[in-house]
């Protein structure tokens, strides 16, 4: 059965590790197309959707290959492995009818749009899906930030971090069998239990101009669909 949207604009942010299925690296086609039909089923309620994808599939800054590099450098790489997730993830939702637009924080035209603020707000008015890829375009931060970034700047009403866990825990719960899921949290919480939700730098910026989070298991089938259409059962809401 259908349900209403309680959201008409909202911003996902998937990590890269989402698009890699169990083969440990890259992208694999059955883990793209079943993200790809994850969000078409919300796009078809018609909200609004725009989405920022990490890089940590092929390529982190701060970890694996890049020791040694310079940090610059390795972040580099890592902003361009998002454009190359951000490729694939548009081919796959445009195979699900779903029309799509790439920006890109750093210029390359021939691929991508480049970042234009008002011009990814249009293509969300228009029925389009947008997909910010590189990230903020700077070294140092992270896909989590700039999908903060991305969500004030185009009036998201909620940021929906779609991930490997099922929401935020007290204690990490491979570890310790009594660790406890929250349903709820503030942000303050988040900063001074050093909760690993996103990197201090995202949850500030969502704190300062009060965007609410939620963070939820991508790999439950149906669950984009209900956080949007605002089931409240899943994962953890941050505010
Ligand atoms: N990155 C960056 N600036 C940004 C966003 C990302 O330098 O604004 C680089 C950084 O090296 C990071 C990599 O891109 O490690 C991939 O992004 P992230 O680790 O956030 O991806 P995820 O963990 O979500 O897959």
């Amino acid at each position: 059965m259908n349900k209403e949207p309680e959201f008409e604009r909202v911003l996902i942010k998937l990590s890269g590790e989402a698009l890699m299925g169990n083969q440990g690296f890259g992208i694999t086609p059955e883990m793209i197309h079943y993200v790809a039909e994850e969000i078409a089923k919300v796009y078809r309620l018609n909200v609004q959707i725009s989405i920022v994808v990490g890089g940590g599939n092929i390529f982190r800054g701060v970890a694996g290959s890049s020791a040694g590099m310079d940090r610059t450098s390795a972040d580099n790489m890592g902003m361009l492995a998002t454009v190359i997730n951000s490729l694939a993830l548009c081919d796959a939702l445009e195979k699900c009818d779903v029309p799509t637009r790439v920006q890109s924080a750093i210029p390359m035209d021939r691929i991508a749009e480049p970042f234009i603020r008002l011009k990814a707000i249009r293509h969300l008015e228009k029925g389009r899906v947008v997909i910010f890829a590189a990230g903020t375009g700077n070294p140092y931060f992270t896909t989590d930030t700039a999908a903060v970034l991305r969500a004030h700047e185009t009036h998201a009403q909620i940021l929906f971090k779609a991930t490997q866990v099922d929401g935020v825990y007290d204690k990490d719960p491979v570890v310790h069998d009594d660790a406890v899921m929250f349903r709820e949290l503030s942000y303050m919480r988040v900063i001074e239990k050093q909760l690993h939700v996103m990197d201090m730098t995202a949850i500030s910026l969502a704190m300062e101009h009060d965007l609410p989070l939620q963070v939820f298991d991508l790999h439950q089938e149906g669950n984009i669909y209900k956080a949007v259409t605002g089931q409240e059962d899943i994962g953890t809401r941050i505010y």
